[in-house]
């Protein structure tokens, strides 16, 4: 039985209210010992909270996401680091390019509010970034990087992620891999393994090929795994075992 941290998901998602229970025994059956749960408004940081609360596997983080950096999330920013009291990271936070409603200025002073709070607090970070790798990486030369953490769903080349892995970070992927239709990402797979790769659902969203057309559950992490091992050639227990490893490091939790 392999044992697998499902580093990005969002568990207080709507489509999993009445089926709580089930989709996290459905998890534990796939061998899922951890599970981190993002926020995205400061409108879940409370629920976050209660579900890890309520959960011996499921651990939280708090942030603002660059698609909801509403202007009924701003004043609530410096709530952030109280917020964060007994959370694994800050996240889901990041800059994007490509689909966030907010213009990059607005994203921007969110993101590196919340970067200041990373470093205030000891907190490594989930990130999401489209189409602002530069952008992101520039931040990071003005402010200083933050205390470790990952970049979600990440889609940047090799290349790019060397200066990420500069800052001390890795990258966790998930349904993207089932798609096993990209010679980027597969040279991006075997340039981050074995140090640098976790997985990951980002349930409900992005489910896997195997699950498509309905909500992404944890339990689906297990495709990801099989995809991730076949891409690399390694064994479904070598890649567990190693992402699993990098998940406890950069979090700072056990099993
Ligand atoms: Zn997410």
């Amino acid at each position: 039985m392999v044992a697998l941290v499902d580093v990005h998901c969002h568990l207080d998602s709507d489509v999993f209210h009445d089926r709580f229970d089930d989709i996290l025994a459905a998890a534990r059956q796939a061998g899922v010992r951890k599970l981190i749960t993002a926020s995205i408004h400061p409108n879940q940081w409370e629920a976050v909270r209660t579900l890890a609360q309520r959960h011996e596997e499921v651990v939280f983080a708090q942030g603002i996401h660059p698609w909801y950096c509403a202007d009924d999330a701003l004043p609530e920013l410096p709530r952030l680091e109280t917020a964060a009291r007994g959370a694994v990271a800050i996240g889901e936070i990041g800059l994007d390019t490509k689909k966030a409603p907010f213009p990059m200025e607005r994203q921007i002073s969110v993101f590196v509010a919340q970067l200041h709070t990373a470093q205030q607090c000891n907190l490594p970070v989930i990130m999401h970034c489209r189409g602002a790798f530069n952008e992101m990486l520039q931040l990071f030369k003005q402010h200083g990087p933050p205390p470790g953490g990952i970049l979600h769903n990440f889609s940047g080349s090799p290349e790019l992620a060397d200066q990420f892995m500069a800052h001390g970070l890795a990258f966790s992927l998930g349904g993207v891999l089932t798609w096993r239709n990209s010679a980027k990402r597969n040279r991006l797979l075997r340039h981050i393994y074995p140090d640098h790769l976790l997985l990951e659902t980002d349930a409900p969203d992005i489910p896997p090929v195997e699950a498509r057309g309905r909500p992404n559950t944890p339990a689906n992490i297990l495709y990801n795994l099989r995809a991730a091992a076949e891409l690399l050639g390694e064994p479904a227990e070598a890649v567990a075992a190693a992402t699993t490893r990098n998940a406890q490091r950069i979090f700072g939790f056990t099993l």
